[in-house]
């Protein structure tokens, strides 16, 4: 909306100086903002949880770009620049104030579908992005992911087996959903800005392959990687019956963690789940 003040004057009015402690680095490029908003596709009428609007750059755009926003925010400074925002688009956007990692986000949505897009505060975001991603039940009240992140996490979550980026975080990300480096941002675009660069993850959910345990899943995941240089019959002896549902699949015990692709790891947790249920 063409009559909102510039960000850096709404920072400087409410005195909204960044805190380093709540991971605060502002977004104030309008183009930049109204780009991440449109990776989620056409967002009118839609219902959109935002985590850690601070001064409210990204969550603009996501009402410029017409969606219903629900925004939680831990940093009460920030709610006087958030209640403009209210005012500017009447009936579009509600402000939460709290902690993202104590609230149940389907609750706060009111049960519908909806989608999370969020300029995450790095100490919490991979915290958030793993909670969202677990569970059994699948798919869950989300419909996307758009999500910022430094871009080495970027990296690990949409990795491919064979590369040392590749690990829990990308068979997490990938084994029922789909996750695509949707945009790049330089360091230099934050203020202040961080030491490293960052990226933007687009994650949307497919269908969950059946007779898999999401907590098995998890389980193996970190045996295999947390020895990542060991070979698998040496990782994943601590989880009975694991070295030999590799022999039943044919998967090489000698190889090592970071070699195998997603369907395998999902194939090894229904051979562990059916042989521990049997
Ligand atoms: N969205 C804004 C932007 O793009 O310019 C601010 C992004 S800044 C990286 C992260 C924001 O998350 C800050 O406003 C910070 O106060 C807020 N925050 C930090 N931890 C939080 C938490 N646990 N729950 C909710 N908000 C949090």
């Amino acid at each position: 909306m063409s009559s909102l003040p510039p960000l850096r004057e709404v920072i400087a009015r409410h005195g909204l100086s960044a805190s380093k402690a709540l991971g605060q680095n502002f977004l104030f490029d309008e183009q930049l903002l109204d780009r991440i908003a449109a990776i989620p596709g056409d967002l009118s009428g839609k219902a959109v949880l935002e985590i850690g609007p601070g001064p409210g750059g990204l969550t603009r755009a996501l009402l410029r770009a017409g969606a219903q926003v629900t925004a939680i925010e831990m940093d009460r400074r920030c709610l006087p620049a958030l209640a403009e925002l209210e005012a500017a688009f009447p009936g579009q956007l509600q402000v939460v104030e709290g902690d993202a990692l104590k609230l149940d986000h389907d609750e706060l949505m009111q049960g519908q579908p909806y989608a999370i897009v969020s300029n995450l505060p790095y100490n919490v975001g991979t915290e958030l992005f793993t909670r969202w991603l677990s569970g059994e039940n699948w798919p869950r009240r989300w419909t996307s992911l758009t999500l910022m992140f430094q871009e080495e996490v970027a990296r690990r979550i949409v990795a491919q087996p064979g590369t040392s980026a590749y690990g829990r975080l990308s068979v997490l990300a990938q084994w029922r959903s789909t996750a695509r480096l949707a945009m790049k941002v330089h360091r230099s675009a934050f203020t202040p800005p961080p030491k490293v660069m960052s990226a933007v993850v687009h994650v949307e959910p497919k269908g969950m392959p059946e007779g898999v345990s999401a907590r098995l899943l998890s389980r193996i995941t970190e045996a295999a990687f947390g020895q990542r240089r060991k070979m698998l019959r040496q990782s994943l002896k601590a989880l009975p019956g694991a070295v030999e549902a590799l022999g039943l699949l044919g998967i090489d015990p000698q190889r090592r963690a970071e070699t195998l692709s997603v369907d395998e790891f999902v194939a090894l947790t229904r051979a562990l789940g059916e042989n521990q249920s049997a």
